[in-house]
């Protein structure tokens, strides 16, 4: 009966509704492959600690390169992923491209060179995530500080009591939490006290309005300050907006104008040039000061 109603339901689907679905579906059974498939990449894209004014670490972020449908954009199949459970194996998979890429680094030079990794909802009600975590670092044998896991603000607006819990023993192994879009969803300020966070991160659409409305990133400032949290931009594109963040005090940034998401090697040169002369940005678009 359950059955008959939901297939009734199916029917009053517009064209395009149904269309979208089947290619859920299809993508959802490729999906099945692609780390096997070896059709899964990971790219890094470079943070900056704005004081230093050098790289501080990277964000991991999932490619799917498929044979048909070409590049598969995240947003469209880590969705589908969550509501398949797939994102369990996937978010793992990450989770050891970080380990692994870490300890190929040389770690005299590269010590405090930290990695984040990208948690979905559904990780957090994982009760076995937090044990995956430390022995995946245990077996890479990396201090638990290298990883960073960044929780979207609205799933942490869905977490309930379980998953709250699991993130304060995240955050007792060692690895660091910061909070992801923040300003996006609908987190409350009890939110910010009810888990250990170490981090925000301004969403690209306040740093969008950086010049236009710059109470916006003012009160986010003033906010982790209150909380003695560490502030991240993201999708900084323009000098002007990574100068005002210098200016007020963000402590990291990152986005286009710094650097684009790369594949391991380009970090690994990246990194290089970086021990040399100690640029941030591209040629011409360096720091002030
Ligand atoms: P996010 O975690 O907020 O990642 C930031 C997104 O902004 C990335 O998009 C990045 O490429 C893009 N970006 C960075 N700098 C700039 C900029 O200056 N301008 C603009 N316009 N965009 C910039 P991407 O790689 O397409 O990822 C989208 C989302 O997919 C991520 O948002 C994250 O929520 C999710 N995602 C990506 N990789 C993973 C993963 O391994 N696991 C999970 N669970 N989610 C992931
Ligand atoms: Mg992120
Ligand atoms: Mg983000
Ligand atoms: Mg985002």
């Amino acid at each position: 009966d359950a059955q008959r109603r939901h297939g009734s339901h199916w029917l009053q689907l517009d064209g395009a509704t149904a269309a979208r679905l089947r290619e859920d579906k299809w993508l959802e059974s490729e999906l099945g492959f692609a780390i096997a498939m070896r059709q899964l990449y990971v790219v890094f894209q470079p943070q900056y600690d704005l004081q230093a004014q050098r790289i501080c670490g990277a964000e991991l972020l999932l490619r799917w390169q498929h044979p048909e449908f070409g590049l598969v954009p995240p947003d469209r199949f880590i969705a589908i992923a969550e509501h398949s459970g797939q994102i369990l194996d996937i978010d793992l998979w990450v989770l050891e491209q970080a380990c692994q890429f870490l300890a190929r680094l040389e770690q005299a030079r590269f010590a405090d060179f930290r990695l984040a990794i990208n948690a979905s909802a559904t990780e957090l009600s994982n009760p076995h995530y937090p044990r995956q975590v430390e022995l995946m670092l245990k077996r890479h044998h990396l201090s638990p500080e290298r990883i960073g896991i960044e929780i979207t603000e609205t799933a942490l607006v869905e977490l309930d009591d379980v998953a709250r819990s699991m993130v304060s023993t995240l955050k007792q192994i060692g690895v660091e939490i910061a909070l992801d879009d923040f300003g996006t969803g609908y987190a409350s300020l009890s939110h910010l006290t009810a888990l250990p966070l170490d981090t925000l991160k301004i969403d690209r659409s306040y740093t969008v309005q950086l010049e236009s409305n710059p109470k916006l990133v003012d009160s986010i400032l003033q906010l982790a300050e209150a909380f003695s949290l560490s502030v991240i931009a993201e999708g900084v594109e323009t000098p002007q907006q990574l100068r005002l963040l210098q200016e007020k005090g963000c402590d990291m940034a990152q986005g286009y104008l710094l650097a684009r998401p790369m594949r391991e090697e380009a970090l690994l040169i990246l990194l290089e040039q970086e021990n040399k002369v100690v640029p941030i940005g591209r040629a011409g678009q360096n720091l002030p000061g």
